[in-house]
């Protein structure tokens, strides 16, 4: 099931777990003021990542006036929580105390806070086709972002492997000197390079991997082949 908020894609065993959580919490209004809240920061940081793409120069602009307008609507938030307004959150989340774990209908998103449900709507799906365009930019962020870091991690290893080569000392009579400064140099920049280039190679896999699904689901959408 996708959440048609963050186009997060929820296998049964985290559904399970949100339901769990989810009727566990519906009337603990420290979990639903905290809800609240990540729907509105996700809100904020979606429509920062669309300005950025459509709009690049008011965005620094747009980023501080919608920080603004966030910051105040989580003191609200916070007021209501200290006020022990039970009501407002649940009729902001629209949450039902009645609910099981049999119904599968709508629960909240382990990642976003907002409803999942089963049943999209037209609205809902065009959200989630716009959601899902988010996770391609992501998946494609992760890609460049690991991209670099392998660059910059084989460049390290190779300089490490330079200054290997330089504790080979003609005065130790050619044998490695394992306690001169370019070994530890060496031991340093192997360990950065091959850090980085780990940590590349699961980025990449983590971005084509996501844009890969993405795609197909995307595809599926303008096919009219997608249902939840
Ligand atoms: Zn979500």
């Amino acid at each position: 099931m996708y959440c048609s908020n963050c186009g997060l894609n929820i296998n049964q065993e985290k559904i399970q777990k949100a339901l769990k959580n989810d009727s566990k919490n519906a009337s603990n209004i420290k979990y639903l003021a905290k809800s609240l809240i990540s729907i509105k920061k996700f809100a904020v940081n979606e429509k920062l990542i669309e300005i950025k793409v459509t709009n690049k120069d008011a965005y620094k602009e747009e980023k501080v006036k919608l920080n603004a307008s966030l910051k105040e609507e989580i003191s609200l938030i916070k007021e209501k929580l200290n006020a022990n307004d039970l009501e407002y959150f649940k009729k902001e989340l629209s949450v039902k105390e009645s609910r099981t774990l049999n119904t599968q209908d709508y629960f909240v998103c382990p990642r976003c806070g907002k409803l999942v449900r089963t049943n999209l709507d037209e609205n809902d799906i065009k959200s989630l086709a716009r959601a899902g365009h988010s996770e391609i930019h992501r998946g494609r962020n992760n890609i460049s972002t690991g991209m670099c870091a392998l660059m910059i991690g084989i460049i390290l290893a190779v300089i490490g492997f330079m200054f290997f080569a330089l504790s080979f000392k003609a005065t130790n009579g050619g044998v490695l000197d394992t306690t001169c400064v370019e070994f530890y140099v060496f031991i340093c920049l192997l360990v950065i390079g091959i850090a980085l280039i780990v940590y590349a190679i699961i980025n990449i896999i983590y971005g084509k991997n996501k844009t890969r699904s993405y795609e197909l689901l995307l595809r599926n959408i303008n096919n009219g082949a997608f249902h939840q």
